[in-house]
């Protein structure tokens, strides 16, 4: 063997780049689970039988390979948010959507914009592609700045709609006044749509530079499947198509997808439940005084108030805290927007009151 030295050998690019680290996923069970923003209810029991059905009595449709256009799943999607199917990419999770939007938008000479905080993958992603992620900051009380993203000369802008992981939702004419206003493409990453009461999926009718991304990740329970979606012009659709992998959804997950996105009833129903228990949450909150974000999404960031004090240190203590009784939230240390504060998904009732009566234990208030 000649002398060989890997570290030569790495990408420019991706030499200099760290891993983005997703939530902790425990292996075993006897955990509440509040850290990565999960759906707290079973996926529509349709979603199971498609599965079934395709899986059959021997899997032997498993040998051959799926639809590559994933026909019936954007059909099912563009039925949901009313636009035409060939204005939709199917994709592995809305991570493999943002991966593509990136190769297909961003380089060297073409760089990438989003607010600060914003989804912490976008920074690793244009690390990867070599190009310049700028970070634009919000205004008091994570209110936007239309100016400088206007002005910020990047090629592309992220926007988290409603944020992660702030969760502050912003309207669908915020969306049309960035889409108008901003020079290059936009993106909109709707993980958390679902439960905000609106999508700026049609406006891709009227915006040539827009597209809107989803997942069934955090609004219809199916994480474990990896399906997501970007919602665009058919123009924009072709090219991100030159840079998506061929097959880069799976038979079971076109299946799982297609009847998921098909049951809006069931989820309406879901949803509706995950808002009173954040109504709940967010009434538990204030009754001990604590700050948080009024939330449009599936999750609170709440800032923890011990003997009078805020600070990353009793965050940091308050979500050890939870660790101790198996309670597992997001917080994000070494972000200094947000560091004071907790990312606690909204899971099901009794899983948040374990939370409430461990905030209470915690902060030492006799209730
Ligand atoms: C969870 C999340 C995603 C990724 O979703 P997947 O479809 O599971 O890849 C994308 N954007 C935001 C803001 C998220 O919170």
């Amino acid at each position: 063997m000649k002398n060989f030295d890997l570290s030569d050998k790495i990408s420019g690019s991706v030499s200099k780049v760290s891993a983005y680290v997703p939530g902790e996923q425990p292996q075993g069970d006897g955990w509440i689970k509040l850290n990565t923003n999960e759906f707290p209810y079973p996926p529509s029991p349709l979603a199971r039988e498609a599965l079934l059905a395709e899986i059959g009595s021997d899997a032997s449709k498993l040998r051959l390979y799926p639809d590559p256009v994933s026909s019936r799943l954007r059909g099912a999607i563009g039925k949901y948010f009313g636009v035409d199917a060939n204005c939709v990419m199917a994709a592995n999770g809305s991570d493999d959507a943002l991966n593509i939007a990136m190769r297909s938008f961003c380089d060297a000479k073409k760089s990438l914009a989003s607010l600060d905080p914003s989804y912490s993958l976008y920074s690793v992603l244009a690390k990867i592609q070599g190009a310049e992620f700028i970070q634009i900051p919000f205004k008091d009380g994570f209110e936007i700045d239309f100016e400088k993203i206007f002005n910020c000369g990047a090629n592309t802008f992220f926007f988290t709609n409603p944020n992660a992981p702030t969760g502050k939702g912003f309207p669908v004419e915020t969306v049309e006044k960035i889409a108008g206003g901003f020079g290059g493409i936009v993106l909109v990453d709707e993980a958390y749509a679902p439960f905000a009461d609106y999508s700026a999926a049609r406006l891709v009718n009227k915006y040539p530079n827009l597209i809107v991304t989803g997942t069934t990740s955090k609004g219809w329970g199916l994480a474990g499947m990896r399906i997501g979606w970007a919602i665009a012009n058919p123009e924009i659709i072709e090219v991100m198509d030159r840079v998506r992998d061929s097959y880069n959804l799976d038979r079971l997950a076109q299946a799982a997808g297609a009847a998921a996105m098909s049951d809006a009833q069931y989820y309406c129903k879901c949803v509706q439940e995950i808002k009173n228990t954040r109504r709940i949450t967010e009434q538990f909150f204030d009754s001990l005084g604590w700050r948080y974000i009024k939330s449009s999404a599936n999750f609170i960031l709440f800032t923890p108030k011990k003997n009078g004090v805020e600070s990353p240190e009793t965050a940091a203590d308050f979500v050890d805290f939870l660790r101790s009784k198996r309670i597992l939230a997001r917080y994000f240390a070494s972000d200094p927007t947000v560091n004071m504060s907790i990312r606690l998904s909204i899971g099901l009732p009794e899983q948040m009151q374990a939370v409430m009566d461990a905030a209470t234990q915690w902060a030492g208030i006799k209730k």
